[in-house]
């Protein structure tokens, strides 16, 4: 879709704007172009619940999402309505889309003093996106174990002696029999991640791959891959074959990423990042805390992540899950409070508050993903972690080879929390603040002509 064509669509009159709290509801009549007044935009919206109650079993999910306005899908299409944009402001914080942060500033985000930094983050969050919304994605490991590479880290490495047996690629039938399983139980983006350390020559593979994505995708959910290293001919047809986005994390920071990984550089990663992005393919890319990293180098890794050409289109932060058998696991393991001190696993919901905080700020539109770890999690603490700006999880009972929640206790958390689920193949809903004109937005100069 072409931006004046985004335009077009946004464009329009009034809103009927209906407001739910808790058990009170209003209806609010809103002029749209008053409210939008700062924007340059007008938007037409049939119907706007800023917080919605959970969900009766009566209201099909499909009617009760198609009340929201929602932003186009494709994250390029996304960022071109926003081109002309400089600043948000609101509530006495004022954040902007940046590439050229320095990593000084970013620890100068870091550090605040937790109170502070929980509230710019929960502020910015609420300025981009509905925080009620949170995407749930499933990930399945079709291909486990025997993976040559020496991530210090991972169960699936031939390395290490984990309880992780090998096995042989999935087949794409049992593949699309998960890929329904999932989207029975609410997931809409299904993840496929198999241990290898790049997709190289597997013709075969290859092909089976292109398969699944091909039925995935036909399944009308988003499909995401993590297969290593690719090629920028390989990124183009997992493209054609529909694949949505590609993950492949760069853990840690430049600095500390020799000290847990050796198999491959730093650099490598980056070219598969840079292949995935020139394919048109969401990136997906982040990092894991508890790696033995010091707090510099989780200020690093979003210092890389921030100064891409663009920002990634959504940031897994994980916390270690300690892996019997694998060096950082046993390191764990020997003597826990030599490894705290050396920064290996105990991560806390304070540390994964700060990190995602941070990534909030520093990457306004990125879709946050709290990933790995959230089984050690209380509800409360992971409520902590949405607040400070994560609006992704990772549902399923597995992840990968370690547990995660299981599906009925995210649907309890969601209701609790009074969360909903981002629908597959839509963009995330505009944000009610802005809907409501409470957010400030300033233009870059000399743009507003070009871009009205
Ligand atoms: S993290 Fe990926 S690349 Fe590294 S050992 Fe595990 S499966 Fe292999």
């Amino acid at each position: 879709m072409t931006t004046a064509a985004i335009r077009s669509t946004l464009r329009g009159a009034t809103a009927t704007l209906h407001r739910s709290q808790g058990t009170k509801s209003s209806s609010v009549l809103v002029d749209a172009s008053r409210a939008f007044s700062t924007n340059h935009y007008n938007v037409v919206v049939d119907k706007f619940v800023s917080s919605p109650s959970p969900p009766s079993a009566s209201a099909s999910s499909s009617s009760r999402q198609s009340e929201f306005l929602r932003h186009p899908n494709d994250v390029h299409d996304r960022n071109s309505i926003y081109a002309d944009e400089d600043t948000r402001s609101l509530g006495g914080i004022t954040a902007s889309v940046r590439h050229n942060w320095t990593k000084s500033e970013i620890a100068s985000i870091y550090t605040l003093p937790f109170h502070e930094l929980m509230y710019r983050a929960s502020t910015v969050h609420r300025m981009y996106w509905d925080p009620a919304e949170v995407q749930q994605c499933t990930l399945l490991s079709i291909k486990t174990g025997g993976c040559t590479e020496d991530c210090s880290y991972c169960s699936q490495s031939t390395r290490h002696k984990t309880f992780v047996k090998p096995t042989p690629t999935m087949k794409v039938q049992e593949v699309l029999a998960a890929a329904t399983r999932a989207k029975e139980a609410g997931s809409t983006r299904f993840c496929m991640g198999a241990a290898w350390r790049e997709l190289g020559n597997k013709k075969n593979a290859f092909g089976h791959i292109l398969e699944m994505v091909r039925g995935v995708n036909g399944m009308g959910l988003e499909v995401c891959c993590t297969l290593g290293m690719l090629t920028a001919e390989q990124a183009r047809q997992l493209k054609e074959a529909g694949l949505t986005a590609y993950n492949h994390n760069l853990d840690t920071s430049p600095e500390h990423y020799p000290n847990v990984i050796t198999t491959r550089t730093y650099e490598d990663r980056l070219q598969t990042i840079a292949n995935v992005r020139e394919a048109g393919i969401s990136v997906c890319c982040g990092g894991i805390l508890g790696l033995g990293e010091k707090e510099t180098d989780r200020v690093g890794l979003l210092h890389v992540l921030a100064t891409l050409p663009e920002h990634p289109e959504s940031v897994p932060i994980n916390a270690l899950v300690a892996v019997k058998g694998t060096p950082l696991g046993d390191a764990a393991a020997e003597d826990e409070e030599a490894a705290a001190d050396d920064g290996i696993a105990n991560v806390d919901a304070f540390d994964m508050a700060r990190m995602i905080a941070t990534a909030r700020i520093v990457m306004p539109r990125t879709m946050v993903r709290l990933s790995a770890g959230r089984l050690s999690f209380s509800d409360a603490e992971q409520f902590l972690m949405f607040q400070a700006g994560a609006n992704s999880i990772f549902n399923g009972d597995k992840l990968l080879t370690t547990d995660n929640p299981a599906f009925d206790s995210d649907t309890a958390l969601f209701h609790k929390l009074g969360f909903v689920g981002k629908p597959a193949h839509a963009g995330p809903r505009v944000a009610p603040m802005e809907m409501l004109g409470e957010v400030e937005i300033t233009k870059v100069k000399g743009m507003e002509q070009q871009c009205a």
